[in-house]
């Protein structure tokens, strides 16, 4: 992580997510800039990159579920981590008395994500319950630490849903309540109001559209991300804000994969044929 922040550092200007609103909003020019989302709210956002950040003085933002900083529930892919998928998915296939050839982890996670939330989390309950399988421990951020990276001045803190469904699945009325009431609470948790969010999984159409965009608009969010993979340019839609993925590989393959831009998507294709996104079923 240090390597890659500092990669980062050494190639681009890194700026704060209010930067980037006043990018988007006020004519503020920024060139070569970068700015780093981290969604979910992970513990190791307290343990291993916060230190990073105050040491190297980089602003970031963080999408958190108040739901989940309140309770400690973990999300839904969150608890399967540990799970044998391939068990997983032969018991989601007897509920539905179909068959399911395994393909692999990502086919599952993807059939899952064609799920609503509450599907996925009673599948979830059933299968511990079946196989004897403790609730997974947790693995968000608290309050306190929430409270400590505010303090800090380097991380801005926005919301990320309640469950962390994907939208798109949902019905109007759990859309509604899934992305304002998450902006409602974390506003009340933090004592601040909540001008950014990240939609989960965050493709442009699979997992959200028109419908969420408005709502955030009632929401008053000012910025939005998602996880298309290419440069931000004031082309976007503030709402829809594109990003690139850094989470695997060394800081080697992370320039790589930002020299090569978009050319790195169909690359990826190439030479890792079928995607996650490829097993979703609408
Ligand atoms: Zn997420």
């Amino acid at each position: 992580m240090e390597e890659i922040l500092l990669l980062l550092q050494k190639h681009f200007y890194m700026v704060s997510a209010k930067d980037l609103e006043n990018y988007y909003y006020e004519g503020l020019s920024i060139k070569n800039a970068c700015h780093i989302t981290v969604d979910d709210g992970d513990i190791s956002v307290y343990s291993y990159l916060f230190p990073l950040i105050k040491k190297y003085k980089i602003p970031i933002s963080i999408y958190v579920s108040p739901y989940a900083v309140e309770t400690g529930k973990n999300f839904w892919f969150q608890e399967i981590k540990n799970f044998d998928m391939k068990q997983l998915l032969n018991f989601l296939a007897v509920q539905k008395g179909e068959e399911i050839p395994f393909v692999g982890d990502h086919q599952v996670y993807a059939i899952l994500k064609s799920m609503k939330v509450k599907e996925i989390n009673s599948l979830i309950e059933a299968y511990k319950r079946a196989f004897n399988i403790p609730d997974g421990e947790r693995v968000g951020m608290n309050l306190d630490q929430l409270m400590e990276l505010k303090a800090s001045g380097l991380v801005s803190i926005g919301a990320h849903t309640l469950h962390h469904p994907i939208l798109k699945n949902e019905n109007d009325d759990i859309t509604r309540k899934e992305i304002l009431q998450s902006v409602q609470d974390l506003g009340d948790l933090l004592h601040e109001e909540i001008k950014y969010f990240a939609y989960p999984n965050g493709l442009p159409g699979l997992d959200f559209g028109e419908r969420e965009i408005n709502l955030l608009k009632e929401a008053k969010i000012r910025l939005a991300f998602s996880t298309e993979s290419r440069h931000f340019s004031l082309r976007d839609n503030p709402l829809s804000i594109p990003r690139r993925g850094v989470t695997k590989g060394g800081s080697t393959f992370v320039l790589a994969k930002l020299a090569f831009g978009d050319y790195w998507e169909n690359m990826k294709k190439l030479l890792k044929g079928k995607q996650e996104k490829d097993f979703r079923y609408q």
